[in-house]
């Protein structure tokens, strides 16, 4: 689907009301009458993606992309759901609503909202990089015109900018070998929704048996089902012998750095997967061996590639660095404001992030 043009479209007179807004509950949009990605338990829920920040259970209905719906049943159960394929038009109360890749993970999407010739954009999370590299676990970003764009700023400072993807997966493949070689399992720390997957979608599976933590495998198949490819892994468990647990990748989530369920692997080399690992010392503060800068957020070249496609003047930023991205923004001549939302570091990297603010 080409980008929509909203300012081809014509504006009524007059001031035009805010399409969303921010309340205690979330990002609500008056003329709809629901909310996106709420924090408190609404009526309407539209779910931009399944990380546990922007998906959260209470709601009374919930709206997905139809990629989405497998993530959000993982995550939330049976509950109320509609699902949209991507660009499909759904309207409520005359404001005419739909879903747009947004590349961050399985079913990730942005939501566009048009209402008397106003079109506002609400990214969720997204990815996007300044040479243009795709998520190769779901459906690509999807640049969208609009009036005014509500963006992420995870990573939104300068330092950040990632590296081509398939050269930190040949750093990760690389360490991989030489462990295995050596003898000794390679622990592999990333969060177990869209992280994971990205790794197994590109590790070299011919070094070793891939295992995985048992937070992992349930979402695993989620994408599988959803016609993606991932390396063949066995839980953690199933190691059969010392010599496959020697050569073996593990990919488990943060939470089992220092545990004991990590000991079980006796000699092991440990390492993050994340966006964080850009940071100069925040490997070390973490206590592993290896940083891999691996990220399923925009970079800031990204965030800047993003807006300008947008051609969005209005500009709303939400989790992560604001007050940078705002002021950068008003630089360039738009109107920038920000949302205090309560979305957080969803790609299970807050453990890193914290430790390296100590
Ligand atoms: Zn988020
Ligand atoms: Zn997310």
């Amino acid at each position: 689907m080409p980008p929509v043009d909203a300012r081809d479209e014509p504006v009524a007179d007059g001031a035009h009301a805010d399409l969303i807004v921010l309340r205690p509950q979330g990002l609500y949009c008056p003329a709809g009458d629901f909310y996106i990605d709420p924090w408190r338990p609404v009526d309407r829920a539209v779910i931009t993606h399944a990380h546990a920040d922007h998906a959260r259970p209470g709601h009374g209905h919930y709206l997905c992309s139809a990629e989405g719906a497998g993530l959000l049943r993982a995550r939330l159960g049976e509950v109320s759901l509609q699902t949209l394929s991507w660009g499909e038009p759904l309207h409520w109360q005359g404001v005419r609503l739909s879903l747009h890749p947004a590349g961050h993970v399985l079913g990730s999407a942005q939501v566009r909202v048009e209402d008397r010739g106003q079109v506002w954009v609400a990214s969720g999370d997204y990815f996007s990089t300044g040479s243009g590299e795709r998520n190769p676990t779901c459906s690509a970003f999807e640049p969208l015109r609009c009036h005014c764009f509500i963006t992420e700023s995870t990573f939104g400072l300068p330092v950040y900018r990632w590296r081509p993807q398939a050269e930190v997966l040949a750093d990760i493949n690389d360490w991989w070998q030489r462990n295995a070689t050596a003898g000794r399992t390679s622990l592999l720390m990333a969060y177990s929704l869209g992280k994971a997957q990205r790794l197994l979608a590109g590790v070299d599976a011919s070094i070793g048996q891939v295992l995985v933590h048992g937070a992992v495998e349930p979402l695993n198949e989620v994408y599988r089902a959803a016609g993606v490819a991932l390396a063949p892994c066995l839980h953690a468990a199933q190691a059969t012998s010392r010599d496959m647990m020697s050569r073996a990748l593990v990919i488990a989530p943060p939470a089992v750095h220092g545990s004991a369920w990590a000991r079980r692997f006796g000699d092991f080399s440990d390492a993050f997967a994340s966006g964080w690992m850009q940071l100069r010392g925040a490997r070390r503060r973490q206590g592993v061996d290896r940083g891999f800068v691996l990220s399923d957020h925009a970079d800031w070249p990204g965030l800047q590639a993003a807006i300008r496609a947008t051609g969005a003047e209005r500009i709303i930023v939400t989790h992560g660095y604001e007050a940078v991205l705002v002021r950068w923004l008003r630089e360039q001549g738009l109107q920038a404001g920000s949302f205090r939302t309560e979305f957080g570091d969803d790609d299970g990297d807050a453990a890193v992030q914290s430790s390296s603010s100590m």
